[in-house]
């Protein structure tokens, strides 16, 4: 029995599950999805809250140039470019046997400033959201003053009374590390298994304290939060739910429409944009697709992508159970070298917020994701971590429903030819040289099998 009932009763109820269980790529498009006017409202959230993130975030800025100086070249603000990938585009076609119209981009948050990977926006922003809570609280600093400030003896001093918690397998821990660390904060990063041992002793190098747990996510976040609710001057960053990771995230859709807009591209009903996002808990790639519907509408199509091992958000929309399930429950083990993506239960908040929002969600192996990171490096140069990759095969399980859900959706041959396919790169900047060559011989050596 699985949560009171036999397989065999989900596997025909819930028919996809049987596929998931055999760790086969699945694609599921979501027929509950809604126009944006009718569901935005499901998130609780509004336009005026991604503001207000994006405002705080424009604050920090002159911290950020003193304290991180490699954040200078884009006057303090945390962003990653967009860049054309045709190259690669095109060797997909090969590789997937399916002709692959409209135009493929890659989002390069792999190469944020700071932590290197998605992380960079919602883990950071919700460190200097609950510093700057802290400070104009002890009237260290007012709304009008110069942020530079924050980069003083003082400023750590105070921050030095207080201490920050969180559960990660990596990614995470990394951001909130760093940006905690730097601030003067006593930052604890509780680790899952799966996590490098470069980002532990990067982050200890940091003066971070690392917590090592022979466990997966879900106890590292436990034994985070248990930390912080027995101390009350510990602030947990809750991954699972935190309403400010994710506002962090969502400010991304408006700079990229600045880009978009910048390389000449057009978003709007007849030249409509997809975006792939690998997904782990839920908090970064619902972050940015909240942000995308409320900057786009209905243009934007939010697709999300995780591992045959660990497809969480999948089966908890799928089943509308969301946090309920876990992938475990149905003996699916949760491992995968996708960093940032070994997650077995979904977060309920991101799930139920944005499941009539979404479009679908697929799974890719591991396989494919080190086959695909060859690929992107032999054909546009670009090194990537495994899970960024994620997001690229996006483009070729929407276009092989084109005749099915898409055309419900009312999308037209002419509409495919003018359509924009984006790949959300999570990460992969920071990887040490040594195990990004480790990770390429493994996809090359994929690759030369076939
Ligand atoms: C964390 C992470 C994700 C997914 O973010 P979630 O909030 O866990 O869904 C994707 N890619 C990388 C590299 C990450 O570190």
């Amino acid at each position: 029995m699985i949560l009171g009932r036999t397989r065999e009763s989900w596997y025909t109820h819930y028919p996809l599950i049987r596929h998931l269980v055999a760790l086969q790529p699945t694609t599921w498009f979501n027929p509950g999805v809604t126009p944006v006017a009718q569901a935005i409202g499901d998130v609780g959230l509004t336009a005026a809250d991604v503001a207000d993130a994006s405002a705080r975030l424009n604050r920090f800025a002159a911290y950020l140039q003193r304290a991180f100086p490699e954040t200078v070249a884009n006057n303090g603000i945390i962003e990653s470019d967009i860049v054309p990938i045709p190259h690669l585009q095109h060797v997909l076609s090969e590789r997937y046997d399916q002709p692959l119209p409209g135009a493929m981009w890659l989002k390069r948050d792999s190469h944020l400033p700071i932590s290197g990977s998605i992380k960079a926006r919602g883990g950071i922003y919700e460190v200097l959201k609950h510093a700057e809570d802290l400070a104009l609280a002890a009237e260290l600093l007012t709304l009008d003053d110069d942020y530079a400030l924050l980069d003083s003896d003082k400023a750590r001093a105070f921050f030095g009374q207080y201490k920050i918690a969180v559960g990660s397998t990596g990614n995470l821990g990394m951001s909130i590390g760093i940006m905690g660390a730097a601030l003067g904060f006593q930052v604890t990063v509780h680790m899952s298994a799966d996590a490098r041992q470069w980002k532990k002793d990067t982050l200890r190098c940091h003066g971070v304290e690392v917590i090592e747990y022979a466990s997966d996510y879900s106890v590292a976040v436990a034994q985070g939060r248990q930390q912080a609710e027995a101390d009350p001057t510990c602030h947990f960053v809750d991954d699972e739910n935190s309403v400010n990771l994710f506002l962090g995230y969502s400010v991304a859709a408006e700079r990229l429409k600045t880009q978009l807009a910048t390389a000449n591209i057009t978003v709007d009903a007849q030249h409509p944009l997809f975006v792939y996002l690998p997904c782990g808990v839920g908090g970064a790639p619902g972050g940015v697709a909240f942000g995308l519907k409320l900057a786009f509408g209905d243009a934007v199509h939010c697709i999300f992508a995780e591992p045959t091992h660990s497809p969480c958000m999948l089966l908890g929309v799928y089943t509308g159970l969301h946090d309920e399930v876990s992938v475990q429950d149905f003996g699916i083990d949760n491992v995968t070298a996708a960093d940032g993506l070994a997650v077995g239960r979904a977060s309920g908040f991101v799930g139920k917020a944005m499941q009539r929002l979404l479009d679908g969600f697929y799974t890719v192996s591991d396989d494919e994701m080190y086959s695909l990171l060859a690929l992107m490096e032999r054909h546009e140069g670009l090194r990537l971590e495994p899970s960024a990759l994620a997001g690229v095969p996006g483009i070729a399980r929407v276009l092989a429903d084109q005749q099915g859900y898409w055309q419900r959706a009312g999308l037209n041959l002419q509409n495919w030819a003018q359509a924009t396919h984006l790949v959300w790169a999570t990460g992969g900047s920071m990887v040490p040289g040594e195990e990004m060559d480790a990770y390429l011989a493994k996809g090359r050596e994929l690759l030369s099998k076939g």
